[in-house]
């Protein structure tokens, strides 16, 4: 049993992935937190590193037998230093929500203030959404974007500072497109006798690559994710100071986590090696000129993106003035074979679950290999696909489509392609020439 294959022990499970390999390799990943890890993240996650308990730091385990896991919690540790300029990490945390569970832990007491950007406007809902354990344990205030640049408006940010007295003061964004100033953080911050926490779970790649201003100078606490621009494994750190590293650590275990994931340790260790690459640089350097070819295509189809264009690796592109909600926009993309997420634009006059918004990005689409010149056409396709895509019979799931024309069934008659599973066709051609994982196996 211990040596049977994947595909020998659980053959449901085996074709699962099969169908998600194909769905991977024949779309387009528009989505802006997702990547595609390398085979060696991979193989370090699916490893016997998962076989262990290692509750504790190195040196220091509540296990007897960790010397090989303090060797490798170490290396990471190392590693992801170098790589970010910090005096200490933490890289047993287990996903970005728990990074700022654990940080709120090692800075907060139940009740204290946090101010942060709010969720509609591009936060994340661990910012203190009240749905989330982040404003309910605490007392979260918000401040927002300018309503007109829709720019984070730091005069603003400094106004509400000075009337919450918050305890902390959040920096960071799951969907804003522009470069944030760590630097005038600070300064409101120390205004007021705030700390300051960064959380740069989408931008982290940028900012290890000298792609985005560095948060780790400013900032008390940088929280991230590593698998997002990252491209590492599902999980994430977070940085300090050494005067933070004690309660850090002791917010990760025993605050929020027991036993770390050793398998995820490990994986983590090999993409920061991948970070520390000149290849890295360049591919981060690529993402944003492919997302600003992006932009620039739809710009040129009538779209509008908030703030005009972006500096980092997404858009989130206005659709109020389309007649379309993002939830609509994002089924036909996906019908169509791009697949990418719907998204609150700032001062969105739709709920949560419609939107007015999309948020596509380039990170994924960059690991493929694609550029500019790719990034321009799927502007196209993405612009005909929102327009026109209602007209055909495209408002049925892609399977559906498929399946109706192959039974002559559609309204548009047989032999009579859509829009839909034409751009969809072009969208195949187009991932076969940027191939991923050739198989599953080797
Ligand atoms: C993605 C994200 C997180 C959470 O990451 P999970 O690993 O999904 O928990 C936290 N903060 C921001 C800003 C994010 O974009």
């Amino acid at each position: 049993m211990l040596n049977h294959t994947f595909a020998q022990a659980d053959p449901q499970v085996y074709q699962i992935m099969e169908q998600e390999l194909e769905r991977q390799r024949s779309t387009l990943m528009l989505i802006p937190s997702e990547n595609y890890a390398s085979r060696a993240v991979m193989s370090a996650m699916g490893s016997i590193f998962t076989n262990k308990y290692a509750e504790g730091y190195p040196g220091a385990r509540y296990y007897n037998g960790c010397e090989n896991y303090d060797q490798l919690e170490n290396l990471a540790i190392e590693r992801a230093k170098e790589l970010f300029h910090c005096e200490h990490v933490n890289v047993q945390v287990h996903t970005g929500s728990q990074a700022n569970m654990a940080a709120y832990y090692a800075m907060l007491k139940l009740g204290d203030k946090i101010l942060a950007m709010s969720v509609d406007q591009g936060g994340h809902l661990t910012h203190g959404k009240k749905q989330n354990f982040s404003g309910q344990f605490y007392e979260p205030h918000f401040y927002s974007v300018d309503p007109e640049t829709h720019l984070i408006d730091y005069d603003q940010v400094l106004e509400k500072a000075k009337e919450v007295r918050p305890q902390l003061i959040v920096a960071g964004a799951s969907a804003y497109p522009r470069i944030i100033d760590f630097q005038i953080f600070r300064e409101i911050a120390d205004e007021v006798g705030a700390y300051l926490m960064a959380d740069i779970a989408h931008i982290v790649g940028l900012v290890a690559a000298g792609s985005h201003p560095d948060p780790v100078p400013y900032c008390d606490l940088v929280t991230s994710t590593t698998h997002k621009t990252l491209r590492g494994p599902r999980g994430a750190i977070i940085m300090c100071k050494q005067e933070w590293a004690e309660r850090v650590d002791q917010g990760v275990f025993p605050g929020v986590q027991a036993g770390p994931l050793m398998q995820i340790v490990a994986a983590k260790a090999v993409c920061f090696k991948e970070a520390q690459s000149f290849g890295f640089r360049e591919y981060q350097r690529q993402i944003i000129r492919n997302c600003q070819a992006l932009g620039q295509s739809l710009i040129e189809e009538g779209f509008e993106p908030v703030t005009g264009g972006t500096d980092n690796h997404l858009l989130l592109i206005d659709l109020s003035n389309k007649n379309i909600t993002g939830q609509e926009a994002a089924d036909l993309l996906e019908a169509a074979g791009m697949v990418c997420n719907k998204n609150l634009i700032p001062y969105d006059k739709r709920s949560p679950t419609e939107t007015s918004g999309i948020r596509p990005g380039t990170p994924a689409l960059t690991t493929r290999g694609m550029r500019e010149e790719q990034m321009y056409q799927i502007g196209k396709w993405m612009a005909e696909v929102i327009h026109h895509g209602r007209d055909t019979q495209a408002t049925m799931p892609f399977d559906a489509v498929d399946r109706a024309s192959a039974d002559g069934n559609s309204h548009k008659g047989r032999g009579e392609e859509s829009l839909i599973s034409r751009i969809r066709g072009e969208v195949a051609d187009l991932c076969a020439q940027f191939p991923i994982y050739l198989d599953l196996d080797d």
